[in-house]
């Protein structure tokens, strides 16, 4: 039976959470699965002891899934002018056609399973995202390529939160790299069937202090196309609102945004709160802003006011619980 924590198996409905379980490819050798070409494996513990109780995972494994066996012959990218090639390290085959073919079908595969992202396994030939060697003729390597399975899959699925496992331990990348697979299932389950503008109106109402944390500018954009949707049809209007909600997100959040967002909150309570607890308030937002006090700080106190004096608008806003708790991600400094 599944232990997984999905929206079902809460009470209330937490607002990061969808009825749809969120579907993540992998790097199967991060998984722990002994796919690597000398047998062994390449576990990330954050991934399966952790974020593993929120995701539904997706293994791929390029080089064992196109034919190469285990264990097997290492592979280089070496660049041979006008491409880049995958060539075995002491055969010198070269694998570039299959590898190439097989990820073509392999990403159309992926796109009807309505993933939500992917992490790939840092510096692979097949599955890096970025950085990865490039050997050349004198036999030195470039860090500048990516492997030729993520770059097909990152080329097919241009709006797919993506991150190496490695990037992962930063915290900030970290937390923005689950914010949008979140983000990114809530946003599909929208789109699911036949959906109408006044539930964007809705989904993007919700999702405006989350935007305004990332990319104002994205905000106001989105404002733009929501008020101009009812003269564009559906497939216009869903194609635009997901590459510029998807951009937005991308955008780091900083703290100034957040400090916004926060004293915006804060305007909600000013009539009902009195001197000493606005103040207080106040004063934590400030030890924020100051790098005193990590940002779960702030939100948690401004998410107890918001159920206190039922703020309606603000109970709705999903920036005030955009992922699990429990993940820890708005707790670093
Ligand atoms: S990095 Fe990619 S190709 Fe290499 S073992 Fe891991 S999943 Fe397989």
């Amino acid at each position: 039976m599944s232990t997984k924590r999905t929206s079902k198996s809460r009470d209330p409905q937490p607002l990061w959470a969808d009825h749809a379980s969120i579907r993540v490819g992998i790097s199967s050798c991060l998984l722990g699965e002994q796919v690597r070409w000398d047998g062994g494996h390449k576990r990330d513990r954050f991934l399966t002891d952790v974020l593993d109780d929120y995701v539904e995972w997706v293994p791929v494994c390029p080089e064992f899934e196109v034919g190469m066996g285990i264990p097997r012959e290492p592979v280089r990218l070496v660049s041979s002018g006008r491409s880049t090639r995958m060539i075995g390290v002491d055969t010198k085959h070269d694998w570039t056609a299959e590898m190439r073919t097989w990820a073509r079908r392999r990403v159309r595969d992926l796109r009807a399973m309505d993933l939500c992202g992917f992490v790939f396994k840092k510096g692979s030939p097949s599955c890096g995202m970025e950085r990865v060697k490039v050997y050349v003729k004198s036999g030195h390597p470039a860090r500048q390529g990516s492997g030729l399975f993520a770059s097909e899959l990152m080329e097919r699925f241009t709006n797919l939160p993506v991150e190496e496992e490695g990037r992962l331990n930063d915290a900030k990348l970290r937390e923005n790299f689950i914010e949008r697979l979140f983000a990114y299932r809530r946003l599909l389950s929208l789109f699911e069937g036949r959906w109408r503008i006044g539930g964007l109106v809705a989904f993007h109402t919700r999702h405006k202090l989350q935007l305004l944390a990332h990319s104002p500018k994205g905000y106001e954009r989105l404002g733009r196309l929501v008020a101009r949707s009812k003269g564009m049809t559906r497939a216009e209007v869903r194609a635009k609102y997901e590459n510029l909600f998807m951009a937005a997100l991308a955008e780091k959040a900083t703290r100034p945004r957040h400090v916004n967002v926060l004293q915006h909150c804060i305007g909600y309570f000013r009539k009902e709160l009195d001197g000493v607890a606005r103040a207080e308030l106040q004063e934590v937002v400030n030890d924020y802003r100051a790098g005193v006090v990590p940002l779960v700080v702030p939100v948690t106190m401004v998410a107890h006011y918001v159920r206190m004096l039922s703020v309606e608008y603000l109970a709705d806003q999903v920036y005030l619980q955009p992922h699990p708790k429990e993940l820890m991600l708005r707790n670093h400094a």
